[in-house]
């Protein structure tokens, strides 16, 4: 009798445990299919709840017990030049241009490219102050195009001339030309104008003969076309900022913009283009590489997609290696505290350390660990060489 229990025990025990993984309490699923909501697959193709309650995205909060070196980075190795500057009206008085000084100082950038479109007698007010002040080596200014009134008739010779006003004024360059052009910017005929349209051809041979960089961004973080769901990377920040997300049928796409923006850089090689945020391809740094071997005129630069550098070390380190001629040092959004993430995510070799922006990045950095003749390049050599009209001396060889 007892020799007939104990056998069919071990029955009933074996026989769950063989279909169902994990014990009779998991719910069952089929090869590739996901967990319903609210369950976690617990052992191969067996999902789970948890016995509590599950917190939100929002108040997880795992403290890592990862014991990992922390090399802080408060000042770039190298002084650096940030290409990608808002600096939010500290340009236009003494107290402004002093503060700016003192954080620049202490995060090493000796210089600020402003990316605002100024132009005309802003610039000029602009150039006015900076030259009148301690910071005239190290500040310059980008010119804006006023894209009203595209493709009507004398449009074109007279936003050239604005531009070679503004050159003489000072300007070193064009830029930032914002993610409206090509998507919601209208010509004089109320049509869409494309990035690529060649009603535009006269600005971009002007910016060639002039030698000014074209610094363009286009589109917008691929996550946002795409639909806003609990698959989506940027979920938490389409909802905290629900203006950011963009219909999946809205026309353009963001396939169409990027093409768009390529038909730009292939149709005008004499001009030199720096597509900004790394042209939105930081997490598929393989598409931006064969843009780059296709097309010369083109550099890229990395303000707010660290997000994407720092989660794929080894890919980026060969990235920034492979393309250290080709890639500059901007910030975009003026945060000094912000600036020691780049640093770090540069020029150390760090494990798993926090971005300063959670809704970007529910994942963790680590450091690229960038050779110092890469870093020189990315800090300031690139912009240098790309913008004859910034000051070149007193750089480190
Ligand atoms: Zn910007």
């Amino acid at each position: 009798m007892r020799h007939v229990i104990l056998g069919f025990t071990a029955v009933i025990l074996a026989a769950p445990m063989a279909a169902q993984p994990g014990g009779a309490r998991g719910t069952p699923i089929q090869p590739g299919e996901s967990c319903p909501p609210g369950m976690t697959e617990i052992r191969p193709r067996n999902c789970m709840a948890p016995g509590a309650p599950a917190p939100s995205i929002l108040d997880y909060r795992p403290k890592s017990t990862l014991v990992a070196s922390v090399h802080l980075v408060p000042r770039a190795k190298y002084p650096a030049i940030d290409f990608h500057g808002h600096p939010q009206g500290l340009l236009g008085s003494p107290d402004g241009l002093d503060s700016l000084r003192r954080m620049l100082d202490t995060l090493n950038v000796r210089m600020l490219v402003s990316a605002d479109n100024s132009s005309g007698d802003r610039l000029l007010r602009t150039v006015a102050s900076v030259s009148g002040s301690p910071m005239k080596d190290r500040v310059r200014i980008l010119a804006g195009i006023s894209f009203q009134g595209a493709g009507s008739p004398g449009w074109a010779d007279s936003a050239v001339a604005r531009l070679e006003a503004d050159v003489a004024a000072g300007a070193v360059g064009v830029g930032e030309i914002g993610k409206g052009f090509g998507q919601t910017t209208r010509k004089a005929d109320g049509s869409r104008l494309a990035v690529d349209d060649p009603v535009l051809n006269p600005i971009w041979e002007a910016c060639a003969r002039l030698k000014l960089p074209v610094f363009i961004h286009t589109a917008d973080p691929q996550s946002f076309y795409q639909p806003l769901d609990y698959n989506n990377e940027r979920w938490l920040e389409m909802s905290l900022f629900p203006g950011r997300a963009i219909s999946s049928d809205q026309h353009p796409n963001f396939e169409e913009l990027m093409q768009e923006r390529d038909n730009l850089f292939r149709h005008n090689p004499k001009t030199t283009f720096v597509a900004a945020h790394m042209g939105w391809h930081a997490h598929d740094l393989g598409r931006l590489g064969r843009m780059l071997d296709e097309m010369p005129n083109l550099y890229t630069e990395v303000g707010a997609v660290l997000y994407d550098i720092g989660r794929q070390p080894r890919t980026a380190h060969d990235f920034f290696v492979k393309y250290q001629d080709r890639i500059l040092f901007g910030k975009d959004s003026f945060q000094p505290e912000e600036y020691p993430y780049y640093w770090r995510v540069f020029e150390t070799k760090d494990d798993y350390f926090d971005y300063y922006r959670p809704y970007h990045a529910f994942w963790k950095l680590y450091g690229i660990d960038l050779p110092d003749s890469v870093l020189k390049k990315v800090y300031f050599q690139n912009a240098l060489r790309i913008t004859s009209r910034l000051p070149q001396s007193g750089w480190p060889k």
